[in-house]
């Protein structure tokens, strides 16, 4: 039995630009946490190329949404009893459909989530740091006009070369990115905050990353980074 203060298996939330990635990367290596990636297991079932993996490249080949029923496919196949494993969910549920499913994957591997933990950041907030990110095309060193900048503008300290915006963080796909996280993810956070509120927190993402990765293992009972 886990104890509620310190959970054993936990679900990540966060929009695009609030570094839940990061916080779920840094959590499985300094806790030992399993990192569960919708996207990664989508990746792998096409590298597997069985008959599912066909599918899942098909439909990511022809750019529409990979339905919940697929989705549910993949994980059928992936997702194991937990054992002892501590299990952190990035990027599941993902949408309202999906929140019956890991209710189900629960039931059938005998686990339980504990904790469905927020990493809060404003739309607004978001959108600086996504406008802000560069990148170098040589070296991929990463960068930010604001929290992390260059010392030449626009120019990698490693070698020189002019930094990049990467397509994704252009303005009009960094909307479309948040106002889909808005629609989908707005009706799963009302969800779990009304049904389990005692397991659901919040994380204030507006702040430096080791500020929030710190607050983020407070709110789940770990010793915070020295
Ligand atoms: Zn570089």
């Amino acid at each position: 039995m886990s104890s509620p203060q310190r959970p054993k298996h936990v679900v990540l939330f966060g929009r695009p630009g609030s570094g839940k990635s990061s916080i779920a990367e840094r959590l499985s290596q300094d806790h030992g946490f399993f990192l569960f990636r919708t996207g990664e297991l989508l990746r792998e079932a096409v590298r597997r190329g069985d008959p599912l993996g066909l599918q899942v490249e098909a439909t990511l080949k022809s750019g529409r949404l990979v339905s919940d029923a697929l989705i549910e496919k993949v994980l059928e196949q992936s997702l194991s009893t937990p054992g002892d494993r501590r299990l952190l969910f990035d990027g599941f549920p993902r949408t309202i459909g999906q929140v019956p499913m890991l209710a189900k994957f629960e039931k059938s591997l005998g686990f339980r989530v504990d904790c469905y933990l927020d990493i809060a950041v404003s739309h607004a907030a978001a959108v600086t740091r996504m406008t802000g990110r560069r990148v170098c095309p040589v070296c991929g060193a990463t960068y930010h006009l604001v929290n992390h900048p260059p010392k030449v503008a626009e120019t990698c300290d490693v070698d020189g070369a002019k930094l990049e915006q990467r397509r994704d963080d252009s303005p009009a796909v960094i909307e479309v990115r948040q106002r889909i996280y808005a629609e989908t993810s707005s009706p799963i956070l009302a969800y779990y905050r009304t049904h389990l509120p005692q397991l659901f927190r919040v994380v204030d993402g507006e702040r430096g990353f080791d500020e929030v990765y710190a607050a983020t293992c407070v709110a789940l009972g770990l010793p915070e980074p020295s």
